[in-house]
């Protein structure tokens, strides 16, 4: 999709979606330029009328990742946002008004090489398929095949499916039903997950089973609120699993009876003061000192707290031993030291 692969071998991208109304381009565009600096490589803006169509090609202009467009309901919002130039679309073929429709959608998309989503949601599946109302995994599949067969039909392939339910056992046999049965590169994601914490949970659960079974191609954590958290929530999961790395790991205890120093507040000051590096680095921040260096072996560099005051450290190695209240900024400057003077 434009500049980036999805699919196969490629590493797991991470994308999200504006809450900003699309037809407000100034206000559009610094909600994009929020999520790209937190490192988001996709993102979809929903495209409910003509002049958020219209708005496309400012949205667009000098934007370094793909747009996608949300399209519902009305495939003249698919055609003019192709001719805006976006370079994917997220339809759900079963609602935009019939084969004729679709085709008209396909055929552009397939001049222009814009790969198309097919976005099956749990809370919108075709009546035929859930039965009395109860929506299953296997009628969220059935309905991703049946337009899956319609873009075949028409010879079109560039394909991506979702099959998002905002309950996670559900969405989790969904997708592990689907990709036993096609190859096309899957988007995965809890729906309607929540607010930052519940939502954050829910989606590291099901993103995160998913990805450790290798299903999913690219993620979308769906938050309810700033959706730089869920660019953030996105590469914690794929940081945890090991699959993606960016920034700074922070690798901090709990705290104990043993601690003597107010940890809490420092780890919390020290992953403020690294949250805009993007390097591949473990900090660690311990409580104790008995303990700390020993459990941090494998970070870079570290603090462990004594009593009004602590050690730094660097794999696992003692270095200096600091007053309680300078020890963040002598982590700093010792972090400073490791990526050869870079100031942040
Ligand atoms: S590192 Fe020390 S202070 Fe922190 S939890 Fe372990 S024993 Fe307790």
């Amino acid at each position: 999709m434009g500049n980036v692969t999805i699919g196969g071998d490629a590493p797991i991208t991470v994308q999200s979606m504006t809450n900003t109304d699309t037809r407000n381009v100034a206000q559009t565009r610094a909600q994009i330029n929020n999520l790209v600096k937190a490192g988001c490589e996709i993102i979809r803006v929903a495209v409910p009328d003509m002049e958020a169509a219209k708005a496309l090609p400012q949205i667009k202009q000098g934007l370094g990742i793909p747009l996608v467009a949300d399209i519902h309901f009305d495939y003249r919002l698919a055609l003019a946002s192709l001719e805006a130039g976006v370079e994917g679309l997220r339809i759900n073929p079963g609602n935009i008004g019939g084969e004729d429709k679709v085709a008209a959608v396909v055929k552009e998309a397939k001049r222009k090489k814009v790969p198309i989503r097919i976005g099956v949601n749990a809370g919108s599946l075709e009546k035929d398929l859930a039965v009395g109302g109860a929506v299953t995994p296997e009628a969220m599949v059935q309905s991703a095949l049946r337009h899956i067969t319609m873009l075949e039909k028409m010879d079109f392939y560039d394909i991506k499916v979702s099959l998002k339910a905002s309950d996670v056992p559900l969405m989790l046999e969904a997708y592990r039903l689907l990709a036993g049965r096609v190859d096309y590169p899957l988007h995965i994601g809890v729906t309607e997950a929540g607010t930052l914490f519940r939502g954050s949970i829910k989606s590291a659960v099901g993103i995160g089973i998913l990805l450790w079974e290798g299903i999913g191609d690219t993620v979308r954590v769906s938050l309810t609120g700033d959706p730089v958290h869920e660019v953030s929530a996105a590469y914690e999961i794929l940081k945890s699993l090991g699959l993606r790395q960016r920034g700074v790991e922070i690798i901090s205890c709990p705290t104990c009876g043993r601690t003597q120093i107010d940890l809490i507040t420092i780890a919390g000051e020290v992953e403020e003061r690294l949250a805009a590096l993007d390097e591949p680095l473990k900090v660690a921040v311990m409580g104790c000192v008995v303990n700390g260096p020993g459990e941090a072996k494998h970070a870079d560099v570290g603090i462990a707290g004594g009593k009004g005051e602590g050690l730094i450290f660097r794999k696992g190695k003692v270095i200096r031993k600091v007053k309680e209240e300078l020890l963040v900024e002598e982590l700093i400057k010792e972090i400073d030291q490791i990526i050869n003077g870079r100031n942040f």
